[in-house]
């Protein structure tokens, strides 16, 4: 199978469950996982119509975005650290991976630079795990609240990532976790701060995040294959 067709199984599986959920297929927007791929590989999927990817590392994402050709729109996924934040100012058009005020800060620092606003996510750790990043539920309302001041960024949503499961139906109570909080924030009048965003669901797990109101589904291997060591 090439990408083009790989892609185009998602895009169906997408939309199919969308559908089922009673959901608008287009409020349903694949970011295709480009980590650990060659940048032709992103030109191929470019060129097969996808135009959004996400990337989980900094010194990657910046070589990628020189090589590849194609016109794409970059999302970064990844955990991130503060003092790399500079690096992907203006390169990326939405961080789905914050979870601290300090990286809020720094982005915000590093955008005002640019005299632009950076969309974020604030990644939640719904299940708690040690080994995740994320804000915990509990802290989320008042990390929002902080991020919500700086101006900026602009907070669009929620992102998580649960723990693995062989069937996806383990991930269902996260994600539906995910949904309830976004709602929970929703309902609190902050400034500055949209709810229309969810971001959950992976190559393992997207149909099921969809039916629990995902906007934003991340998916790598389902398209790539294996990643390649780079
Ligand atoms: C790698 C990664 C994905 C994609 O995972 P696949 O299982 O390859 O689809 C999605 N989100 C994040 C944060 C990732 O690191």
């Amino acid at each position: 199978m090439s990408i083009a067709d790989n892609l185009g199984q998602i895009e169906k599986r997408i939309e199919k469950a969308a559908v089922k959920a009673g959901r608008e297929p287009a409020s349903v927007r694949l970011v295709v996982v480009s980590k650990m791929q060659q940048p032709s590989a992103v030109d191929d999927a470019a060129r097969a119509g996808q135009r959004l990817f996400g990337e989980n590392y900094v010194q990657e994402l910046v070589s990628k975005v020189s090589q590849v050709g194609e016109q794409v729109t970059w999302h970064f996924i990844g955990s991130l650290q503060s003092n790399k934040v500079r690096q992907i100012a203006g390169l990326v058009e939405m961080i789905h991976s914050v979870d601290r005020l300090s990286l809020a800060r720094e982005i915000d620092r590093q955008w005002q630079k640019l005299g632009r606003i950076c969309n974020v996510l604030v990644q939640v750790n719904v299940a708690g795990e040690a080994t995740k990043s994320g804000s915990s539920a509990g802290e989320l309302l008042e990390l929002v609240r902080n991020i919500s001041l700086l101006p900026n960024v602009r907070i669009k949503g929620l992102m998580t990532m649960p723990p693995f499961f062989d069937d996806p139906e383990g991930a269902r109570p996260y994600f539906r976790e995910l949904r309830d909080l976004s709602r929970m924030i929703a309902d609190e009048p902050i400034a500055n701060v949209e709810m229309n965003e969810l971001s959950m669901g992976m190559s393992g797990d997207f149909e099921v995040a969809i039916e629990e109101g995902a906007t934003l589904v991340r998916v790598g291997s389902a398209i790539f294959g294996e990643r390649q060591a780079s």
